[in-house]
């Protein structure tokens, strides 16, 4: 049986946004079990002592929607986003056909281990590998397990190529749900791209799935302006009614992105329960006019922070930040810092809660142990015993330990078990490799397609 983890001199911050130095958190059994003085609580013969030094402990960060493979494939670049939707997705499903599970559990493995040196300890991943579903989906499981990272992954199934063959990669994916069952770190949710690219046979499939399995559902929600074009000139419904009819929205549904989502809808929205993973960053540079997020907000919807990458959530908080100041600007929105903490830290926690059924997102006892120690001593204000700017504060700092599920993943920086520089060559092998077979299987069209075609 493993012993206890203890963290000695560490600052935390209770619900009312007090900070509180010189306190102590004891893990056991992946659970915070007490959270007291330092002074009273002492370090007993087998237990593992973190010396936090007065840094600061968190929960850990939770990256609500990640492309943790697809975004090694396809690095967004300034030439490849000026171009159509379209032509980006054609992109990437040309490059995500050349892969294999030996090349996802590769690529996944290397993206992890950068999530969880940035902090984060939950990754929602939607992940595309047409060529084999059920084995890219254990091959991604398998990287998470042996890295130590939560994980739910789910296959971004469309139906550009057939019903059929969608079909089955649903099936597929219902089937990798299965065989994870209730695994403490590692599950499973079902999941597909998009509304535009996704027919009603493999919806209602879907559904079906769902209904049976009572598993989480992941998608990309009202990509933007095209995909509401394309819904509503096959479907003649917008985006949310139409996925509400399937029976796709409700408190496990993941929905990513949802750029064009009119008040009405995100009234829909907030009374299914959905989580709303934003990706503040992608929608600057893909689609720059959305006002998602004071629509969203303003009628208390569930959001979080989704990374669309391999969970740089930093990245993702500074655009959070620099959109929510344009909307206040703009009168719009009232409350910045109200959205960005629950961009960050109020929403992402409770789809955590949710996905594993156990309370996370505070430093207390009885909460799931996923903790970062931040190389960051926070500055309090005197009097109120508040840390201003915290988030500020915070985005400057390294993330020096994580734990997940009461274990330790990264230790003063370095992640236990794991050489990042040989991941990190292998990665790049493997992307030499799959970028060209792709150049070889479509010599007519090159890789980088040309704007304007
Ligand atoms: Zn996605």
């Amino acid at each position: 049986m493993e012993g206890r983890l203890v963290l000695k001199n560490c600052s935390i911050f209770r619900a009312d946004g007090r900070g509180r130095a010189g306190m102590a958190v004891v893990v056991e059994g992946g659970l915070i079990r007490r959270v007291a003085p330092d002074a009273e609580v002492p370090v007993l013969p087998g237990d593992w002592e973190v010396s936090c030094r007065g840094r600061l402990v968190l929960p850990g960060l939770v990256d609500c929607h990640a492309h943790l493979v697809g975004d090694l494939l396809v690095p967004s670049a300034g030439e490849l986003l000026l171009h159509p939707p379209q032509v980006r997705l054609e992109h990437e499903l040309r490059l995500a056909a050349q892969l294999t599970a030996s090349d996802v559990e590769t690529l996944s493995r290397h993206a992890m281990a950068q999530a969880l040196r940035s902090g984060v300890t939950l990754v929602v991943d939607h992940l595309s590998c047409p060529g084999d579903v059920a084995g890219a989906l254990d091959a991604e499981a398998r990287a998470a397990e042996q890295l130590g990272l939560r994980l739910v992954v789910s296959h971004s199934t469309h139906s550009l190529k057939g019903t059929v063959q969608a079909e089955d990669q649903a099936e597929a994916n219902a089937d990798f749900i299965k065989r994870r069952g209730a695994h403490p770190l590692v599950r499973g949710a079902l999941g597909f791209h998009s509304s535009w690219t996704s027919a009603n046979p493999l919806l209602r499939r879907l559904a079906r799935l769902r209904e049976s399995s009572g598993s989480p559902v992941v998608f990309h929600l009202s990509e933007g302006d095209h995909d509401l074009a394309a819904t509503w000139s096959q479907h003649f419904q917008r985006v949310v009614p139409r996925l509400e009819s399937f029976g796709l929205l409700g408190p496990l549904s993941v929905a990513a992105y949802a750029r064009a989502v009119d008040d009405a809808e995100s009234v829909r929205l907030a009374q299914s329960g959905t989580c709303v993973a934003l990706g503040p960053g992608a929608a600057l540079l893909v689609e720059p006019s959305g006002r998602a997020l004071e629509t969203l907000y303003g009628r208390q919807n569930l959001m979080g922070l989704g990374s669309a990458g391999h969970g740089n959530l930093w990245d993702a908080l500074g655009a959070a930040l620099v959109t929510a100041l344009g909307a206040a600007r703009g009168s719009r929105l009232v409350d910045p810092d109200g959205v960005l903490v629950q961009l960050f830290s109020d929403g992402p926690a409770e789809l955590c809660s949710r996905l594993f059924g156990l309370p996370s997102g505070a430093v207390e006892e009885g909460r799931l142990a996923d903790l970062v120690v931040f190389d960051c001593v926070p500055a309090l204000d005197a009097e109120s015993g508040q840390a201003p700017h915290l988030l500020g504060q915070l985005g400057r700092a390294r993330a020096a330990w994580t734990i997940v599920d009461g274990r330790v993943t990264m230790r003063e920086g370095q992640i236990l078990g794991t050489d990042e520089v040989a991941l990190a060559r292998e990665a790049a092998r493997v992307l030499s490799e799959v970028w060209a077979r792709a150049r070889l299987s479509d010599v007519e069209a090159p890789a980088v397609p040309a704007r304007g075609r």
